[in-house]
């Protein structure tokens, strides 16, 4: 991803919701290995969990905080969205009672309508936190709603009103050290995004904003030799045990799926708990033994099937790929959000706690 950027660029790496569910330390730590100079966390707990690991490098809480984290924020060294006066004010008080100074991070609304003040009124809530000599202000920042559509426009005007809270900064003779706007979708589609810094997340682990910016990696990839998008999280399980079901026997709740012929049905122990989501009932595929095989049958909560009747071999213990590759074939995590009709990141988050990730160097 580096590779992608302007030189002096610096990149936040996005760990955020447990490193879209890859693990959050292990993540943080191979991002910092690979060269992200700084890390974006959603919540406060999220920063806490890695500097109690050990994470020096700078975090910033994207979400900001609410008042009762306030002081947990300030202990540890994590910086904060800024996005009010009153927040600033109950950073400001909390930090010289503790003796202690925060970093903020002053948030822009350029189209979101989310967090952020309005391009117009920058100059004054600076001018504002002059009062607050322990507020130590690290950067200035926006969000875009849509770098991922084909049509530019309404990022570019994202762009534009962004850049024009940069003039009337400079213009007011405040100086900032950094500004950021670009999420992955903007990085791999508008350069002019990247600022001072880029906010990557969910291309740092190999998958795509959305489907519809495969074409712009691809090219992307022709252009440059030193950038690929690799999945990193393959989502795998094992055959629990086999059943044979003659022709006409319903599976599962509510009787979803009746076998049309005499079938072999494989059980596998993971479910809607594990963040295999019901909607994917009797529309996903799996690989088994280096083929795609349908899902049959309500998915439950500990437990799913699929029709394996036509796998030569196939045994108890096999292993299930729900996304990744396995021989010849593969599954895209992109093709399980779009049967489930959602994005890659609600899957990635999604699956569940209790899924062992194991870290293959
Ligand atoms: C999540 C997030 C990002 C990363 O977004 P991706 O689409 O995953 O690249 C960047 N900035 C902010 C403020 C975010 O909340």
């Amino acid at each position: 991803m580096r590779s992608l950027l302007k030189p002096g660029v610096k990149m936040m790496a996005v760990v955020k919701a447990n490193a879209y569910g890859h693990g959050a330390l292990p993540c943080t730590q191979a991002l910092l290995e690979a060269g992200a100079d700084t890390l974006g966390v959603g919540i406060v707990a999220e920063g806490i969990e890695l500097r109690e690991q050990g994470i020096r490098a700078p975090i910033h809480v994207l979400v900001g905080v609410l008042p009762d984290e306030v002081d947990d924020l300030i202990q540890n060294d994590l910086t904060t969205t800024l996005y009010s006066r009153s927040l600033a004010k109950m950073l400001s008080q909390r930090a010289s009672q503790l003796g202690k100074e925060v970093g903020v991070h002053l948030k822009v609304d350029t189209g979101m309508g989310r967090l952020g003040v309005p391009p117009d009124d920058i100059t004054g809530l600076v001018e504002y936190l002059q009062g607050f000599k322990n507020i130590r202000i690290e950067s200035i920042f926006t969000h875009f709603s849509s770098a991922d559509d084909e049509d530019p426009a309404f990022t570019q005007n994202q762009i534009e009103r962004f850049q024009s809270a940069l003039d009337q900064l400079k213009k007011a003779k405040f100086n900032i050290p950094l500004a950021h706007c670009a999420n992955s979708a903007a990085l791999l589609q508008f350069p002019e995004s990247q600022f001072d810094l880029v906010r990557p997340g969910i291309a740092l682990y190999g998958a795509l904003p959305t489907q519809g910016l495969a074409t712009v990696v691809e090219s992307l990839t022709l252009k440059n030799k030193n950038f690929s998008l690799l999945p990193v999280m393959q989502w795998k399980t094992k055959i629990l045990t086999i059943n044979s079901l003659p022709k006409g026997t319903p599976v599962s709740y509510g009787k979803k799926f009746v076998t049309q012929r005499n079938s072999l049905i494989a059980t596998l122990p993971v479910g809607y708990a594990d963040g295999l989501e019901r909607i994917l009932t009797n529309k996903m595929q799996v690989l088994v033994r280096g083929h795609k095989v349908s899902q049959v049958g309500t998915i439950c909560m500990d437990m799913c099937m699929v029709d394996v009747t036509d796998i030569d071999g196939v045994q108890e213990g096999d292993e299930v790929v729900l996304f990744g590759r396995q021989g010849q074939e593969t599954i895209e995590v992109d093709a399980m959000a779009a049967l489930a009709e959602t994005i890659s990141y609600e899957i990635l988050c999604g699956v569940g706690r209790r899924v062992p990730r194991v870290y293959i160097p």
